[in-house]
């Protein structure tokens, strides 16, 4: 049986990659995943259980007994039964899913699961290495990029109100878990060779939706959607 579509989205924090993939699966009829939601909500459930989420060893532990599900509805993970969806926005989550990504265990659990979510199509998924990892084969893949001062920028409003970190502190933040995420062994961030690159920095998020339903149709794929 013939896939359905997999639009693969990748970049750095703050650049506008979960708007706009929620625009675009919903513009295309298409079902949204977000796996740094996956991260975030895993490295909280490991914390939760004591298990320090430096440690590969630990992790690969507690990678071997958890249970994950997903919840169609809402589109989030569940993790032994529960749904951390509400407590993964915040600095410390991002730190602590940034620190446990780079391990083995924790990217081999979450990377088949990914497979899995998308093996039969019909999705737009976002992360770092969906387009050179989970999917490489996928039918169109973009990479959204921005300068850190514009991402540190929006990181800051998106958080405002919810948390008290300073401006400076975002930026620092964004910054360390960026290097961690390009540096590391595991499936660092980067470009996939074939993915089409949006720096989004002077565009409206409506105008980066339009730029890559504009790619989606020349590829002559948008019949597939609405
Ligand atoms: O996208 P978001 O900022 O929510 O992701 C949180 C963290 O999860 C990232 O900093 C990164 O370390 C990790 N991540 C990843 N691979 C993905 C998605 C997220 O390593 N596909």
């Amino acid at each position: 049986m013939k896939r359905g579509l997999v639009i693969a989205l990748d970049g750095p924090s703050g650049v506008g990659k979960t708007t706009v993939s929620r625009l675009l699966a919903e513009r295309l009829n298409l079902k949204y995943i977000n796996t740094g939601a996956m991260y975030r909500a895993l490295a909280l459930a490991a914390d939760e259980a004591g298990v320090n989420v430096a440690d590969e060893e630990a992790l690969e532990g507690f990678c071997k007994t958890v249970d994950l599900g997903f919840d169609d509805a809402s589109g989030n993970i569940i993790i032994d039964r529960k749904d951390y969806s509400k407590d993964i926005r915040t600095q410390r989550a991002g730190t602590l899913a940034s620190v446990s990504s780079a391990k083995r265990p924790v990217r081999e659990l979450l990377v088949k699961f990914q497979r899995t979510l998308g093996e039969r199509g019909g999705v737009v998924m976002e992360g770092r290495d969906i387009g050179t990892v989970v999917f490489p084969d996928a039918d169109m893949k973009f990479f959204l990029d921005a300068s850190h001062e514009v991402r540190a920028q929006r990181r800051h409003l998106e958080i405002e109100g919810k948390a008290k970190d300073t401006k400076e502190a975002v930026s620092a933040e964004i910054q360390e878990r960026d290097k961690r995420d390009s540096e590391r062994k595991n499936s660092p961030l980067k470009k996939a060779d074939d993915a089409v690159y949006i720096d989004t920095g002077g565009l409206t998020i409506e105008e980066v939706v339009q730029k890559a339903l504009d790619e989606v149709e020349k590829a002559g794929f948008i019949k597939e959607g609405k």
